[in-house]
C-alpha cells in the first residue's frame, strides 16, 4: 500500500527535488508509485537507472540477456570490473540496490522478446526503451501501443544520439516509433555501437535525457517540470554540442498505429 504522504527520512532525501518550482509531495509520491519496465542494462540503460533510482522511481523492472564484458566499461558506468561475466541485470541490481534501498528492483536476464513482452509488461506504467537492436526497439514500439503504455526511447552511436517519447496507445494524435522511423530496411543497415563505435560521455548524456523523460512521462498529466517530448524527437551531436527538437508526425499509413 503506497503511503498517502512522505515520511521525514523521505522528505529530507528528496529536499532539492522537492524544493523544484512547481514540483510538490504528491509528485514524488508518484515518482515512487510509478512502475517502469527498462530494456537493456548496458550504455544507456546504466545512467537511465542511475537517475531513476536516485529520482526515487519505485518499482524498476529491467530485462537483459547479456554479461558485464570488458569492452561494456568504458560506457555502462554501473558495471565495475569485478562484475565481468556477470549477468547484466544482476549487476544493475546491486548498483541500483546500492544507491537506493527501498527501490524495488525486479532483473529478469532474458531477451525482451514476442514470447515474454506482454507479461514482462504487467503492470508497468512506462517502458523505457535502452536497447541497442532494431529488432528489440520495433518490438518495444509495437509493444507499448498495443498495451496502451507509454514508450521513452533513446539511442546513441558515434558521438550521436536522440530521444523521443511515444504515446499512441494512449492519446489518439500520438505517434510512435514506426511513424518516426518508417523504414524498416534502415534499421538492419544502421550500424551499432560495436561496428561504429560510441563514446561513454554520449550514452551518459543522452541516458540522463532519457532519464529525464521518463520522469516527465511519469508524471503526466501533471507537468511541473515541463511537457515531455511527445511527437517529438531530439537530436545531439557531441562533436559539436548541437542539440535540437524537431516536431515529428504521425503517419496515416503507419503499420502500426495508423488508422488503416
Ligand atoms: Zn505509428
Amino acid at each position: 500500500m503506497a503511503a498517502s504522504t512522505l515520511d521525514d527520512d523521505q522528505l529530507y532525501r528528496f529536499a532539492r527535488q522537492l524544493i523544484l518550482s512547481g514540483f510538490d509531495e504528491d509528485h514524488q509520491i508518484k515518482l515512487m508509485e510509478t512502475r517502469v519496465l527498462l530494456i537493456g542494462a548496458g550504455g544507456l540503460g546504466a545512467p537511465v537507472l542511475q537517475y531513476l533510482v536516485a529520482a526515487g522511481i519505485g518499482h524498476i523492472s529491467i530485462v537483459d540477456d547479456d554479461v558485464v564484458d570488458a569492452t561494456n566499461l568504458n560506457r555502462q558506468v554501473i558495471h565495475p570490473e569485478n562484475h565481468i561475466d556477470m549477468a547484466k541485470v544482476q549487476s544493475a541490481e546491486i548498483a541500483a540496490k546500492a544507491m537506493n534501498q527501498s527501490v524495488t528492483i525486479t532483473p529478469h536476464h532474458a531477451q525482451f522478446s514476442e514470447e515474454n513482452c506482454t507479461a514482462l509488461c504487467q503492470d508497468i506504467d512506462l517502458i523505457i526503451d535502452a536497447s541497442d537492436n532494431p529488432a528489440t526497439r520495433l518490438l518495444a514500439n509495437d509493444t507499448a501501443h498495443r498495451l496502451n503504455i507509454p514508450l521513452v526511447f533513446g539511442g546513441a552511436v558515434r558521438l550521436e544520439g536522440q530521444v523521443a517519447s511515444f504515446r499512441s496507445g494512449i492519446d489518439q494524435d500520438a505517434n510512435c516509433y514506426r511513424c518516426v522511423f518508417p523504414e524498416t530496411a534502415s534499421h538492419d543497415l544502421a550500424p551499432g555501437c560495436s561496428e561504429a563505435g560510441i563514446l561513454g560521455a554520449i550514452t551518459g548524456i543522452i541516458g540522463s535525457i532519457m532519464a529525464l523523460e521518463a520522469i516527465k512521462q511519469a508524471l503526466l498529466p501533471a507537468t511541473p517540470l515541463g511537457p515531455g517530448l511527445n511527437n517529438k524527437l531530439m537530436l545531439f551531436d557531441g562533436r559539436y554540442l548541437s542539440s535540437q527538437v524537431i516536431t515529428t508526425e504521425k503517419r496515416a499509413d503507419c503499420p502500426c498505429c495508423g488508422a488503416s
